[in-house]
């Protein structure tokens, strides 16, 4: 079976939530003035009810409104599951490989998926803009295109190294109407503030969160969105693994390795953690594997020191609540890697929590391997793979080339969280075109 399709009413009508199913109980979100856990009410000056109630929520499905489910529908779920066979036979494995389509969706990338949810209950509780941050432009192309589908307006923070040289995501911020700003802008207090002390500041996520919560906070019927790291947006990418869970059983196959890059967690959140319980289920018995750039090792740093495991801020102003996670420190500034999308300084705290406690395991990839591995996949599958999306792709052959080596019949299955076609320059720049 090459590609394994879902009719459109398998598309799932509820979300997995993995905090009653955690090994030792989350910690949860704090007021970095008071230290004490973040009220709901503090949590609404940001965010909707609906979002709010789905962040401290300790149910294990939360059913998926109709018409985020007719919405998911039209943007192309559920999206198919593919076996990479010419892939398998470049590297000679006896390894089965398999992928998940997050590529084909209008945006891009899975980001839709949080955002279709996002951009409903804020439309449904009388939000009338939304702002938020970006760092390659795919979160900000999904959630513009979402906004556009509710009637909110949408600000965007675009970090400066990304919003000079990416101009086509800018442009389709724009075709869904949204206003773009590279960030440090000058729009903000906190821009202004960037800008004054470092005049040729390159940006950074933290920085554009930090001007996205300004905003939101002094905005009237303005709210912020965040595409990564919070429980809620785990949340709503469950949908990618719950549609894979059905495709592999489909097909009679039990996974061995299931891989997914990782930037602040939610593609691999919501690819592996179905996966996850099943594996408490005794359904499987999966490594579940998260791939980070060396040059931001949020993980995978904790054995040099580079990264702790504690409470830290969200943003690099400090306007944020203060999340228990994996952190490279809130003011850390990455340097400028091409997959844009994975310079976050901080990890999901579900993500972070389960690493802690060995259930995931980390690896870190150098980017010249990366591009390799995306020139390979698009070589053997015709497919250009999202720079973000290699590191999930580069590992999946090195566990390949490694079954090969002990002669074993693994099934190894990996998230294609996004394609590349407006990456391109990066390849180029990578690949001495
Ligand atoms: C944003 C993005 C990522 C990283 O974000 P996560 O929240 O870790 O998933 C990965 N791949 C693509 C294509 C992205 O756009």
């Amino acid at each position: 079976m090459i590609r394994v399709n879902l009719d459109s009413d398998e598309v799932p009508d509820r979300w997995y939530n993995i905090v009653p199913d955690l090994p030792e109980k989350l910690p949860p979100a704090i007021h970095p003035g008071t230290r004490e856990p973040l009220k709901p009410e503090e949590w609404e000056g940001l965010f909707p009810k609906a979002l709010v109630r789905q962040e401290l929520s300790e149910e294990r499905y939360i059913r998926i409104p109709e018409e985020v489910r007719e919405a998911l529908i039209t943007i192309g779920r559920p999206s198919p599951l593919y076996r990479a066979r010419r892939l398998e036979k470049a590297l000679g494995t006896p390894a089965r490989i398999y992928f998940k389509r997050e590529d084909l969706s209008p945006a891009g990338s899975h980001k839709p998926n949080t955002a279709i949810a996002q951009a409903y209950y804020n439309m449904a509780e009388g939000v009338e803009n939304l702002t938020t941050e970006t760092g390659a432009g795919q979160w900000g192309s999904a959630l513009s295109s979402a906004c556009a589908l509710y009637g909110l307006k949408c600000t965007v923070f675009m970090v400066r190294s990304s919003y000079d040289s990416k101009p086509y995501r800018k442009f389709v911020m724009k075709m869904f109407g949204a206003d773009v700003y590279a960030s440090p802008s000058n729009v903000t207090e906190f821009g202004r503030k960037v800008n004054r002390e470092d005049p040729t500041c390159s940006g950074s996520l933290g920085i554009a969160i930090s001007e996205a919560v300004e905003m939101a906070v002094k905005g009237e019927k303005t709210k912020y969105a965040l595409g990564s790291v919070l429980n809620h947006v785990m949340l709503h990418q469950t949908v990618i693994g719950l549609e894979a869970q059905k495709q592999l059983e489909k097909i009679g196959e039990k996974p061995d390795t299931l891989i997914a890059c990782v930037g602040g967690g939610s593609n691999f959140a919501g690819f592996t953690f179905p996966f996850i319980h099943d594996k408490q289920k005794g359904k499987n018995d999966a490594k579940f594997i998260a791939v980070e750039p060396q040059s931001v090792p949020s993980l995978t740093g904790m054995k040099s020191g580079e990264s702790k495991y504690d409470y830290d801020f969200g943003d690099t102003a400090g306007m944020t609540p203060m999340l228990k996670m994996h952190s490279l420190g809130h003011d850390f500034m990455p340097r400028v890697i091409h997959a844009g999308g994975l310079r976050y300084h901080g990890m999901s705290p579900l993500v972070s929590l389960l690493y802690k406690n060995n259930v995931i395991e980390a690896e870190a990839l150098h980017q010249a391997e990366t591009f390799a591995a995306g020139k390979l996949f698009a070589e053997t599958e015709g497919i250009i793979a999202a720079p973000e999306s290699c590191h999930a792709i580069a590992s999946a052959i090195n566990h390949a080339r490694a079954a090969k080596k002990a002669n074993e019949e693994k099934v190894i299955v990996f998230n294609l969280s996004g394609h590349g076609l407006l990456d391109l320059q990066n390849y180029a720049d990578m690949l001495k075109f």
